[in-house]
């Protein structure tokens, strides 16, 4: 069978990125010729498989990419962001909430996603933000009523998320979870998708997260409480999940709520950093929101 083994990337502007690949030297290649963009119509073709076909051939004459150029989101904005709460078993000790016996769905808006590196929003009324760095999978084929041991055939791949919380709309404002975390930036994601061959384990990445350069969240993929395939199946049975959708697979204990004796949570100039292996890093400022 083909392994599909790349890092797609989407460099440039917001709104205007250019699809890309990252080789393994660092080198940023434009993809633009191949590709229109890394979207559900991309993904539906088999693209990753297609690219690959296609690099081969032209790996070494495409036109790179400026290295030091935004990078965006690695996928367009996709139908759904769909995330696990509470999927860790500390993270779920430490939100004082029972472990769940079925995966616990939620939606973050899709107009939350952002670059790697963008600088995070503040919401207006916000006053309590969090962070919450997850592995983050999407899907590459439409998945629907898939059983466990099929549903990594529908995963592209996966990319660090950090599925940022203001926790006051969240848990105060009654309803459902989504309120709290879907404002414009709230979810970085990249900077790179890394193809599921790349990744034939993701159960077992390390994942850690710094706020100013103390060590918040340090843990695995391995504290799961349900693993990348169950999840893909479980959320399949309540919606069909189209290629690029994203699911977050929820994150572990560390995060600003669950600090003792008093939660921490962000102010304008904090610098979020977080990593997963495999997966590379992303980097963002926190700034208060501006808007009229
Ligand atoms: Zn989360």
């Amino acid at each position: 069978m083909l392994l599909a083994i790349m890092k797609l990337i989407r460099s440039g502007p917001l709104g205007s990125e250019t699809p890309g690949v990252l080789l393994p030297d660092g080198t940023r290649i434009d993809v633009s010729a191949a590709v229109g963009d890394f979207d559900e119509a991309f993904f539906a073709a088999d693209g990753p498989f297609e690219l690959q076909r296609w690099l081969a051939v032209h790996s070494t004459t495409a036109p790179g990419l400026d290295p030091a150029a935004r990078l965006g989101a690695p996928i367009q904005r996709p139908s759904k962001i769909v995330c696990i709460g509470l999927n860790f078993r500390d993270h779920a000790v430490e939100s004082g909430m029972p472990l769940p016996a079925e995966p616990v769905i939620f939606f973050k808006s899709t107009t939350a996603l952002a670059g790697p590196d963008d600088d995070v929003v503040i919401p207006r009324g916000g006053t309590k933000l969090d962070w919450e760095v997850e592995l983050a999978v999407v899907i590459g084929r439409r998945a629907s009523y898939v059983a466990v041991d099929h549903a990594l055939n529908h995963v592209a791949g996966y990319a660090l998320h950090n599925d940022y919380s203001e926790r006051s709309f969240q848990l105060e404002r009654g309803g459902q979870w989504v309120k709290g975390k879907s404002a414009d930036t709230f979810a970085p994601l990249g900077p790179f998708l890394a193809t599921v061959d790349e990744l034939p384990n993701p159960g077992h990445l390390g994942m850690w997260l710094s706020v100013n350069g103390t060590r918040a969240q340090n843990s695995s993929t391995s504290q799961m409480i349900f693993g990348v395939a169950t999840l893909v199946s479980y959320v399949s049975e309540f919606m069909t999940l189209l290629p690029g959708d994203v699911i977050s697979t929820g994150t572990p204990a560390g995060v600003g709520l669950g600090i003792k004796p008093e939660p921490r949570y962000l102010a304008a100039g904090d610098i979020v950093e977080l990593g997963i292996e495999g997966l590379g890093a992303q980097r963002q400022r926190i700034v208060a929101y501006a808007g009229c």
